[in-house]
């Protein structure tokens, strides 16, 4: 099999693979489509480092079980139609497992970032991980295609921001900073959720594609961020007096963090899903005065899951208008060129070609 390698910080090719053996508790997953996530981006450009070479990369992905050991889990069959939220293996035992936050455990084990991942053609999941942790794997409704479900992990990411973390009311006033993947999701979950105005913050290279993918998944409102717009008072002319209740920091600057704890309504929330490791140098105790929660997010959990899926399932939530590009596994490489600007949204990958 073919498949993607990261086999130094910032270096990958296209190589030859021997296809994972399969357990006598494991599944082994034939992957029909995957996605590229911002992460990703991350690997692939060396801004973040694994530390760990070589590796299959990616982390969003669906499938078909190809195969399954003597002894795995016979909830599972051959041939279902599967999507991975792409944990490798958790401890079960941690206070994270113990809530069932696996993502959260201490010692997870990642697939595209730990351990192989789907930018390939078939994927292991092992049988130690199908026993501790038995939503690790979802079978697909019928009306979920097979090509747009990788989608639902980032879609989960953002159900897990706004509604689990962020707590969001119907009614209530919603600020997004940054208008990628989970930005854009983040938009639409707050809009299915029944958010008054939805306004997404992003960048001057954003107003092409990625504003009126925002407006078609539900954001009232697109805002480019400059630094001589006075963002708080705009907001104020949006939201009036009852202001933004909810911030979800997709973008991930001090920065922007800053003007988020400026803009939220006191006894308001934050959610932080972007990533940024520059320090935050502001004086703090506005977060006392406003009394505003600010929460670190990462990832979902099993509720986050089956709730986008029932959301996709039934149509209310939209996986597929995000995708700007198809790429077949051979020329991926362009695909991570491709979102280096702001023209590109999600990009799915064909593993068979
Ligand atoms: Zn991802
Ligand atoms: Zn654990």
């Amino acid at each position: 099999m073919k498949g993607l390698v990261l086999y130094e910080c910032g270096k990958t090719e296209i190589r030859e693979l021997e296809r994972p053996v399969c357990g006598d508790r494991d599944i082994i997953i034939k992957v029909e489509s995957a996605a590229i996530c911002g992460g990703d981006v991350h690997f692939y450009n060396g801004t973040l480092d694994l530390g760990n070479y070589p590796i299959i990369m990616g982390h969003e992905f669906a499938g078909i079980i190809a195969e399954m050991g003597v002894n795995a889990d016979k909830y599972w069959k051959v041939g279902d139609r599967v999507v991975s939220e792409n944990t490798y293996s958790v401890c079960g035992r941690c206070p994270s497992c113990e809530k069932g936050n696996f993502v959260n455990c201490e010692n997870r084990r990642t697939m595209g970032c730990d351990e192989n991942g789907a930018f390939t053609q078939y994927v292991r999941v092992p049988g130690e991980l199908l026993e501790v942790y038995k939503n690790c794997l979802f079978r697909l409704p019928d009306s979920i295609p097979t090509e747009y479900a990788p989608l639902l992990e980032p879609a989960a990411n953002a159900y897990m921001a706004v509604v689990q973390e962020g707590r969001l009311m119907p009614g209530e006033n919603v600020v997004i900073f940054g208008a990628g993947a989970l930005g854009l999701y983040s938009a639409q979950i707050a809009s299915v959720s029944g958010a008054a105005n939805i306004i997404v913050v992003g960048m001057e290279s954003d107003k092409e594609t990625r504003f009126p993918c925002a407006r078609k998944l539900g954001a009232t409102h697109t805002i480019v961020n400059r630094e001589e717009l006075k963002l708080a008072e705009e907001v104020k002319k949006i939201c009036g007096v009852s202001g933004a209740a909810l911030v979800i920091d997709a973008a991930g600057p001090p920065a922007v963090l800053k003007q988020a704890v400026g803009l939220v309504r006191n006894d308001g929330t934050i959610v932080r899903i972007g990533m940024n490791d520059r320090p935050f140098d502001q004086g703090m105790n506005v977060i006392n005065v406003k009394s505003i929660d600010i929460k670190g997010h990462m990832g979902y959990n099993t509720t986050s899951w089956r709730n986008v899926m029932n959301l996709a399932a039934c149509g209310k939530l939209d996986l597929g208008t995000m995708v700007t590009h198809r790429l077949p596994l051979t020329r991926i490489q362009e695909g991570f060129d491709l979102l280096k600007d702001s023209s590109a949204i999600k990009i799915l990958i064909d593993p068979d070609q």
